[in-house]
């Protein structure tokens, strides 16, 4: 067994893991952005720690994608899954159980546009069945989606996520296999730009059903939404008949308890949930208006809504857990935010220091440093991005045992469990990566 590299970090069990993974997974991978050029094998998570299967620590900025909000094998949420499995039923797949009721009965009290809400297992289905609401509401076929947002792996929307400049704004699908039909029903705007929408309003008069937005699209690190964008949005979509779909997957429960739409006060009509609201188990949700949600065939309306997984109870207990215990720790998002702001600050001192053209972004706990001159507005500007630096400076941190998603434009996150000696840690070794980026040129 070769010895590869975290990094430059020489990882020999996680070569031998990769190896034997490669035999029976393709790829040796569950999913595609975890295989990124080095054997990355992990064996405990503690608080905002990671331990690789070589032993080395790694402070985690990656979170999961962003699922892990408390930090990681959070006791309460552990407790209250294991109290699940000890104490209730296990999968009956007839009705309801009170999990699932206490649930809904949470969510709906916490996010500001939720009448009702469902749960299922992934944010990819919790978006795919929110466009197909929408179009049984309109009687419309198309979709606007915006240049660099991602919303899972849905044939509507697996499309003009990082597009290179070439096929930006085009037709840019991330898989094969989709049908041409249904690429050509979704239609990309840029972020930002109300007018870009408009244009597709009047290209496509009446045939729109829906605005779909990460409000903040976190899949290319941080772009921030302006007021004007996100309201103009509102009434755009209300006077031409569409609906407004927020996928809150990312900004939900992680920037405030009710998630963007209460940070910007502007309530969607549907919302699709997921990663931090389970703190790292799989749940996800769609919550919206009550005439909305009542089209589902559950309450005897015409849209499918099924999943044998729904509702089971480790998905419940862990939201619930989790939701509850950022509804009865309000000083949580004032310290995550305090303590993503003074990282936000350094490295925006440090970058200045060693004369480096870049912007400091994120919202809340998440920052991501883009690696091209201010201001960034939209995906038009990250065309300009250096992705050479940003994938250098994410693995440089990585190996110094700062653990950085080695992608370019993926954000970083910090939890629940991060400290302020967390912060200056990392800063001080982000001071040392950046001074040698900066000697080379
Ligand atoms: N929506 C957003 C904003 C996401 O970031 C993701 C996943 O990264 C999804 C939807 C898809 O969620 P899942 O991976 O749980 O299917």
């Amino acid at each position: 067994v070769g010895t590869l590299s975290v990094g430059s970090v020489a990882s020999p069990r996680g070569a031998a893991l990769d190896e034997a993974a490669r035999r029976v997974i393709p790829g040796g991978a569950n999913t595609v952005t975890r295989w990124i050029g080095s054997p990355y094998a992990f064996t405990g998570a503690d608080g905002a720690y990671v331990t690789d299967a070589d032993g080395r620590r790694y402070l985690d900025y990656h979170a999961a994608f962003g699922a892990v909000l408390l930090g990681h094998n959070h006791p309460v949420v552990n407790q209250a899954v294991i109290s699940a499995i000890t104490d209730r039923p296990d999968l009956i797949g007839l009705g309801i159980t009170e999990l699932e009721i206490e649930m809904a009965e949470l969510l709906t009290s916490v996010i500001p546009s939720a009448e009702q809400a469902v749960t299922v297992m992934s944010g990819s289905e919790a978006v795919a069945h929110s466009i197909r609401m929408a179009r049984a509401v309109t009687g419309r076929p198309l979709l606007v989606k915006f240049q660099g947002t991602y919303h899972g792996w849905s044939d509507s929307v697996a499309r003009n996520m990082i597009s290179p400049p070439e096929r930006a704004y085009g037709r840019d699908p991330l898989s094969a296999g989709i049908l041409d039909a249904v690429l050509d029903a979704t239609v990309i705007a840029e972020f930002n730009d109300l007018d870009s929408v408009r244009a597709l309003y009047e290209a496509h008069p009446e045939q729109i059903a829906a605005v779909i937005l990460e409000p903040i699209p976190h899949n290319v690190g941080a772009l921030l939404p302006t007021q004007e964008f996100v309201e103009g949005l509102r009434t755009l979509t209300r006077e031409q008949g569409s609906l407004l779909i927020f996928d809150e997957v990312i900004t939900g429960f992680r920037h405030s308890l009710g998630g963007y739409q209460q940070v910007c006060g502007v309530l969607p009509d549907l919302t699709t949930y997921g990663k931090a609201m389970g703190n790292g188990f799989p749940v996800s949700g769609l919550a919206g208006r009550r005439e909305l949600m009542e089209r589902f065939d559950t309450a005897g309306g015409d849209v499918l809504m099924a999943g044998t997984f729904n509702g089971n109870r480790v998905s419940a207990a862990a939201t619930i857990a989790t939701v509850s215990y950022l509804r009865d720790h309000p000083d949580f998002y004032e310290r995550t935010h305090r303590l993503g702001q003074r990282m936000r600050d350094g490295l925006a001192a440090l970058l200045a220091e060693n004369g480096i053209s870049a912007s400091v972004s994120g919202f809340g706990g998440t920052f991501n440093v883009y690696f091209v001159a201010p201001p960034v507005r939209g995906y038009r500007d990250l065309l300009r991005n250096d992705a050479r630096a940003y994938v250098t400076f994410h693995r440089r941190m990585t190996d110094k045992g700062f653990l950085m998603l080695p992608i370019a434009l993926k954000r970083n996150h910090v939890s629940g469990s991060h400290t302020d000696e967390d912060i200056e840690r990392t800063l001080d070794a982000a001071g040392a990566v950046l001074k040698e980026m900066a000697a080379e040129g």
